[in-house]
């Protein structure tokens, strides 16, 4: 077993959840999970790699900086991934306190324990966190929106449109000043927008899911034709070590699987995959329904994922049509996940 202890926060969520079970298949560190156990975390979620003897979980506040520092004082953590936020843009919009307190707040206070742990003064990491590192997850919705053509890249400048992308962008600037400050070992990755097992039942492939199978209307917002980049969940999580063990500090990589679908090409797809695996007598197709749109909804986002393809030698494996049909499957076996 290796000496190495590693904090992952927000692993009981959908993302921070499959990357655990990634990181612990490929490493012998000790792994201690941090997590509120919001709503949107679940227990369930770990069940897979709960008894083994390097993983550990703690349920807690990244803004309890009380908790933080007696963390980092028993565990001596040489590597932190964070992940732990509150991460769906339609709770930003009805209650944007949770978003700004655990998003900007919760980061900050990981941020300067790690800091305080890590380094006596700026630019001086202690002999034995010389190997130490934070990688700080982030999304691309902190660069506003896209018009048909264009793609995000590293420079794309931030121009975040809600409270949730506004929360992130504030977070991964925060991340960026200990590294120019401090020179904190920091590394972080902006993604597309994720699927796969796991993913909590607001989000809109559960969601499409859930209403077809309980007959329900299929409501898609405005005219269906808002366009996201879909990466499949282990892809992002593959982008993500690798980020961590092989980024350069200071540096942002975007990740993305340059699979941009329309809203209602996700809904039709799903929709199509039900009529295969679990036929009724008319096509789920018929359930779909329009309904008015999200204030401030971005209309398209789209990775430029070039840098972390080359310079770290990153390639999504899963197109949108493979990763969809596994994923449509997980959730006709746990249907107690929608
Ligand atoms: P999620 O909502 O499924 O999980 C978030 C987890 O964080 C939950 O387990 C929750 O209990 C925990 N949490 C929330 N507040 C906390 C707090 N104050 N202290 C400790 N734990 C807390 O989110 P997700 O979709 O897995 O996203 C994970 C990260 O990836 C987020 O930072 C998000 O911004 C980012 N991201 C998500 C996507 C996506 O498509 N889902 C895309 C790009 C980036």
């Amino acid at each position: 077993m290796s000496n190495t202890n590693v904090l992952i926060t927000g692993g009981a969520g959908f993302i921070g959840s499959i990357f655990t079970q990634y990181y612990l298949a490929h490493t012998n560190d000790h792994v201690f999970v941090l997590d509120k156990l919001t709503y949107a975390g679940n227990l369930k979620n770990l069940e897979a790699v709960s008894q083994l003897p390097n993983y550990h979980f703690i349920e807690g506040d990244i803004c309890d900086k009380h908790l933080l520092e007696s963390l980092f004082e028993k565990h001596q953590f040489q590597k932190v991934i964070h992940f732990a936020a509150e991460s769906h843009v339609d709770n930003s919009i009805t209650g944007p306190a949770a978003f700004i307190e655990t998003n900007i707040n919760g980061t900050f206070n990981l941020l300067h324990q790690a800091y305080t742990t890590w380094m006596e003064g700026p630019n001086k990491l202690k002999e034995s966190f010389k190997r130490a590192r934070f990688l700080h997850v982030s999304t691309d919705e902190v660069y506003g929106t896209l018009g048909k053509t264009g793609l995000f890249t590293e420079q794309t400048p931030y121009a975040p449109n809600s409270p949730y992308s506004a929360s992130k962008a504030s977070s991964d600037f925060i991340v960026r000043s200990y590294f120019h400050t401090y020179g904190l070992p920091v590394v972080t990755t902006n993604c597309s927008n994720n699927y796969g097992p796991n993913q909590h039942k607001e989000k809109l492939i559960p969601t499409i899911i859930r209403k077809a199978i309980s007959g329900e209307p299929i409501p898609i917002y405005g005219d269906g034709k808002n366009v996201r980049d879909w990466l499949y969940v282990e892809d992002h999580c593959k982008g993500i070590n690798l980020a961590l063990e092989t980024g350069k500090l200071g540096e942002t990589y975007n990740i993305g699987g340059r699979n941009e679908r329309e809203n209602l090409y996700i809904a039709h797809t799903i929709c199509d995959i039900l009529d295969e695996l679990k036929p009724k007598k008319s096509s789920y197709k018929k359930q779909i329904t329009f309904v008015t749109d999200r204030p401030g909804h971005d209309f398209r986002y789209a990775i430029d994922a070039s840098k972390i393809e080359n310079e770290l030698g990153w390639k999504a494996e899963e197109n949108f049509e493979s990763g969809i049909r596994k994923t449509v499957a997980w959730y006709l076996e746990n249907k107690d996940r929608l």
